[in-house]
Formats: C-alpha cells, sequence, structure tokens
C-alpha cells in the first residue's frame, strides 16, 4: 500500500470501551478532518483524548462506528502503510537505552548520520552532539535527557519520519513558557500542510489551530475557532 501523500480523517459515530470498563472512554464521536487541517483537542483529565488518538493509530478498535483515513476504513491499512502514514508523539516519550543515533533511526530506518544531525539541530538539540556525537549512550547508563530534550527528541523523530498526519498528544506539558514557545513554533513548521491533531491542556497558541475541539466526558461538546469559542 502507498503512503498517502495528504490524509483526511473521518469518524462516524465511534464509540469505545476499555476491556473490563463498565464505562464508554468514547461516546458517538462523529469529526471530520480536512487534509493539511490543524487541529486542537481540548478537555479535562480522563475525558478521552488520548484514547481517540489511540483509535486512529489502531491501538484499539471502536465498540462500534466507523473510522476512515482517506475514505478507507482503517482495519483495511496493512500495518507498514499504517505506521507510514502517522507521525506519533505520545504523552510519554520513551527513550531507549542505546545510542542517540538508534533512538532517532526507529524513526526513520534509511536516514542518513547527516539527515539526523539536521533534526537534531532543528529541534534545538545540536548540544547533545557535544561529546560523542550521534554514537552517545542515552537512557540507562547513559545521559538521561530532561523533559524538554524528550520531548524535542520525539518532535525531531517525528520530523525524521515526515508521515502526512500528525498526531501529538500534550507535545508541550511540562515545559516552560519559552520551552513551550520555542516547540510550538517548530511543529507549526514541521506540519506545513499535514494533517496536524493535538492534544493539549493549554489555552496559549490555540490561534495558530484551524479548528478547536472540546470534548468532556469521552464526547465532542464543542468545536469552533480561536474566534469563535
Ligand atoms: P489526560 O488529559 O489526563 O491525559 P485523557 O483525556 O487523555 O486524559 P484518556 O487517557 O483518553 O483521557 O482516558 C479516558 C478514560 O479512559 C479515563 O477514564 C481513563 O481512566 C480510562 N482509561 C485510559 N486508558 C485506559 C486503559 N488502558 N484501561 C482502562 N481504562 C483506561
Ligand atoms: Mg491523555
Amino acid at each position: 500500500q502507498p503512503v498517502p501523500p495528504q490524509v483526511a480523517l473521518s469518524l462516524q459515530n465511534v464509540s469505545f470501551s476499555y476491556p473490563h470498563q463498565p464505562q464508554q472512554a468514547l461516546s458517538d464521536i462523529t469529526l471530520t478532518v480536512e487534509p493539511g487541517e490543524h487541529i486542537a483537542i481540548l478537555g479535562r483529565t480522563g475525558c478521552g483524548k488520548s484514547t481517540l488518538l489511540q483509535l486512529i493509530t489502531r491501538a484499539w478498535n471502536p465498540a462500534a462506528g466507523t473510522l476512515q483515513i482517506n475514505g478507507t476504513p482503517i482495519e483495511s491499512f496493512d500495518e507498514a502503510a499504517l505506521r507510514a502514514t502517522m507521525s506519533v508523539v505520545t504523552q510519554r516519550v520513551h527513550l531507549f537505552s542505546a545510542t542517540l543515533r538508534d533512538n532517532l533511526l526507529l524513526a526513520r530506518p534509511e536516514a542518513s548520520d547527516a539527515q539526523l544531525s539536521d533534526a537534531l539541530t532543528r529541534t534545538g538539540l545540536e548540544k547533545l552532539l557535544d561529546d560523542a556525537g550521534l554514537n552517545a549512550w542515552l537512557g540507562e547508563g547513559g545521559r538521561q535527557l530532561s523533559g524538554g530534550e524528550l520531548r524535542r527528541l520525539a518532535i525531531a523523530r517525528a520530523l525524521l519520519h515526515d508521515a502526512p498526519l500528525m498526531l501529538l498528544d500534550e507535545p508541550t506539558e511540562g515545559l516552560d513558557a519559552e520551552t513551550e514557545g520555542q516547540i510550538l513554533d517548530l511543529l507549526a513548521d514541521v506540519a506545513q500542510g499535514k494533517t496536524v491533531l493535538l492534544v493539549t491542556h493549554r489555552l496559549k497558541g490555540l490561534s495558530r489551530f484551524n479548528r478547536i475541539i472540546v470534548m468532556d466526558n469521552g464526547q465532542i461538546i464543542e468545536q469552533g475557532t480561536h474566534a469563535t469559542l
């Protein structure tokens, strides 16, 4: 299956419950996302934001309703095509006990060292290259990264992966205002022309988005632009 150059999403009456949970985590979600649209998803903790992104990555299947990518049901995609179609920045960034190079290559195995260094520079991580370069050992037994550096590393991976759909789960959570601003600027640059769903608790920077969706209790309760909400 080829990777589509652009991604439209369509969720129709999607509901979902986690195994052994009586309550629905998502209930009757209907949402259409245009190619290249940038959407922010807001809502209280536990309202289903991460779950919504996880259904789009097919980590879980809806109990009811349909989920389509460019008009094709998500279950028809083979795993490789689905992975190549989306870049995912999860709420908790995982650092592998491995070299800096290998921590980046998982996003794009064929990338050259020059491309890896470029991704680090664009995400403001060039100082990680100081001591051992791309051979620097990260994680257990090696260099640990700060929260902000971890987020930047996740964005560097997304940049290398270069997929037409970006799913970003609180990419600036826990960062100071200055770093947050830098990361939002960087994302705006990286995400040009791509379809973006970004989960956030912050109200800052929402004017950058084409649409804002507010969730509560597994449902979409409001949507509009920064100006109309
Ligand atoms: P936050 O802003 O805190 O990240 P969220 O909006 O992302 O919250 P979700 O993680 O989507 O919320 O969780 C939605 C609901 O599903 C919550 O009630 C949560 O407790 C529950 N839930 C999440 N993951 C699981 C799981 N793996 N198994 C069972 N229940 C889960
Ligand atoms: Mg979450």
